[in-house]
């Protein structure tokens, strides 16, 4: 599952807390009730090519759901903007990695 509820976020306490409360599948589709972008510009998270990220990244860093953003986007091969505080050559990486992970130890 791409580590959900367990990749780098600086929130693990409000996510403990979060967890505690949901079911694993609540949670699946619950998260987004927490999107800290759902309070800001969300034209931000779809720059146009070439544009700047910055903003939209420092929005995630203090998202609660930063980590059960991530997750989606890559479980769902999701192409375009920032989620989770990563773009999409950033989530390709991330995904490339898990997949040569997965090889080694099979
Ligand atoms: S991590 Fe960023 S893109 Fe994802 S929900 Fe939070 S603010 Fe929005």
């Amino acid at each position: 599952m791409w580590g959900l509820f367990e990749a780098d976020n600086d929130n693990k306490d409000v996510n403990k807390i979060i967890k505690a409360f949901f079911t694993q599948e609540e949670t699946d589709s619950q998260w987004r009730e927490y999107a800290l972008c759902s309070q800001t510009n969300p034209t931000a998270f779809f720059p146009e090519k070439g544009g700047s990220t910055k903003d939209a990244k420092k929005v995630c860093t203090n998202c609660v759901v930063k980590s059960e953003c991530l997750a989606y986007a890559i479980e769902n091969d999701v192409r375009f903007g920032i989620w989770g505080g990563k773009s999409e050559r950033e989530r390709r990486k991330i995904k490339n990695a898990n997949k040569k992970s997965i090889a080694l130890a099979s």
